[in-house]
């Protein structure tokens, strides 16, 4: 399958030179705008079924999102399908934000690994609402952690709770006591509705509760970093918290780990602007707002208006440059950044699963992207927050991860091409008592969205999916 290439996205985007190939995801084929282009209208055209509601009433007033990531889309989705006319504007040429597929030599991957999980209940919920099938898109498989020779826990399919008492029960590598510590922990914070009071760290809430040390290192530190992207010691006990009372606390098929089949941008994005486009709306890719402003009772961006409400999702960064006067709401966030090197070997080369975990290395996370989506003999390694791994110049970097999977792979070849990206500010960094501005920006009609508005979740695809569709009911409510 040959994809036209994906031009080269944002500044924080770094990607030190490499080579590679690799076949493309088995998955279907994503829709690209042409340069330039308009996604919405280049869906509309290829669906054959545009649907176009009598633009009477209130739906005569159009709404504009700013930013085509989860958020935005989601709140145009939503928008959209509440019968609203919608006009997105994203100044990349590829949707999906910081969630997007690009291409490195010629293959088509993600700018950074993600995971969802059984919990994402509200990125599901969309996912069918826009024809997206979460059944097929995802590789659902029941939590499973495995760091190789240290420490396997996987959930069996039992119905809640049972299925986090019998994982942890049943875990490989933690003796009786600590799985015992580890089952306390979790019925006492079920015993507290999962409310952490008054907020801390991650360390000191272990500390509190006398966590053991291997059990720390192999399974509450990498569920902190992987679901917070902040280290344990600065991450917020009460925001992990939610996460626990939603996966581990939840159902089972919450805990469930759902892995992205196809690239991210195909996940979600795409048919977002596809949905949007057959019920009327559009979506500008390539079109950067550069300038908010308020006219009488309507808002203009740059020559395009009037819209009678502006959902602003774009990321906290970008905030200050359409409304300079809501930069101190997040002047004070801190970034983590994520990385994640693709290592491109010959196609036998297989992980044992799908997803492994690196105990003590460089790399936290491995991920086997032949089983994921047909992308054989490439590993994607992840690595979150930040850490002594940014000290290191790329080729060490690789260099050394590539030793770690050399471990678990046996006769383990050098590889073809090795790429490395570097999303600098991928994420907030959650810390305690972090003050989130909310959606309503207490100026007339305009609403924020995104990963980092004020609400239950750390930064991820369901806290921005979940902004998207409040932003989206505030405007209805409007
Ligand atoms: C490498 C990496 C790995 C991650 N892993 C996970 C994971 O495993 N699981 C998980 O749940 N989450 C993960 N996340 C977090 C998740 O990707 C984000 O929380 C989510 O994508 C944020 O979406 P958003 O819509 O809030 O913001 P963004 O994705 O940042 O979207 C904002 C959009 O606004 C656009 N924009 C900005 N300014 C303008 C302007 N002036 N005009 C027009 N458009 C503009 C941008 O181009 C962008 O498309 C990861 C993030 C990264 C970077």
């Amino acid at each position: 399958m040959n994809l036209p290439p994906i031009p080269r996205p944002t500044a924080d985007f770094a990607q030190p030179a490499g080579s590679g190939s690799a076949e493309q995801c088995s998955a279907k084929p994503c829709l690209r705008p042409a340069e330039g282009g308009d996604a919405g209208s280049a869906a509309a055209a290829a669906s054959g079924s545009r649907h176009t509601p009598p633009w009477d009433g209130p739906a005569a007033e159009k709404i504009a999102i700013i930013g085509a990531g989860y958020a935005g889309l989601s709140a145009a989705v939503e928008l959209s399908a509440a019968g609203r006319q919608v006009d997105v504007f994203e100044a990349s040429r590829v949707p999906g934000g910081r969630a997007r597929a690009t291409q490195i030599e010629g293959f088509t991957v993600d700018n950074g690994q993600h995971i969802l999980i059984g919990a994402y209940t509200e990125t599901l919920r969309l996912m069918r609402v826009v024809g997206a099938d979460p059944d097929q898109l995802l590789k659902r498989t029941p939590l499973r952690f495995e760091f190789p020779g240290e420490f396997a826990m996987s959930a069996p399919r039992l119905p809640a709770p049972l299925h986090t008492a019998f994982a942890l029960l049943l875990a490989q590598g933690l003796g009786w006591r600590e799985k015992w510590a580890a089952i306390r922990l979790m019925r006492g914070l079920q015993a507290d509705k999962f409310q952490i009071e008054p907020d801390t760290t991650v360390t000191k809430w272990l500390d509190a509760n006398k966590a053991p040390s291997r059990q720390r290192r192999l399974l509450w530190e990498p569920i902190c970093i992987a679901a917070l992207n902040t280290p344990a010691d600065r991450a917020s006990a009460r925001v992990l918290a939610n996460v626990l009372r939603d996966s581990l606390g939840g159902s089972r098929s919450a805990s469930d780990m759902l892995l992205p089949q196809v690239d991210l941008s195909a996940l979600f994005p795409e048919p977002a602007a596809e949905f949007i486009a057959r019920h009327g709306g559009t979506v500008r890719l390539g079109r950067r707002a550069s300038s908010l402003r308020r006219e009488g009772d309507a808002w203009w961006i740059d020559d395009a208006g009037p819209f009678a409400q502006v959902v602003l999702a774009v990321a906290p960064y970008h905030l200050g440059h359409l409304v300079p006067e809501m930069a101190p709401q997040v002047a004070h966030f801190e970034w983590e950044p994520i990385v994640t090197s693709y290592f491109s070997y010959p196609d036998w080369v297989r992980l044992a699963q799908p997803m492994l975990g690196v105990d003590a290395g460089l790399a936290q996370w491995l991920f086997d992207r032949g089983r994921l989506c047909g992308q054989y003999g490439l590993i994607a390694a992840v690595i979150s927050a930040r850490g002594r791994h940014l000290d290191l110049p790329a080729a060490e970097l690789e260099r050394g991860i590539h030793q770690e999977i050399a471990r678990l792979v046996p006769d383990l070849p050098a590889p073809l091409s090795v790429q490395t990206i570097t999303e600098k500010r991928a994420t907030f960094a959650c810390v305690p008592n972090l003050q989130r501005p909310t959606a309503r920006t207490g100026l007339p009609g305009l609403w924020l969205a995104g990963d980092y508005v004020a609400g239950d979740y750390p930064a991820t695809l369901e806290g921005a999916v979940r902004s998207g569709v409040a932003a989206a009911r505030l405007v209805l409510a409007a």
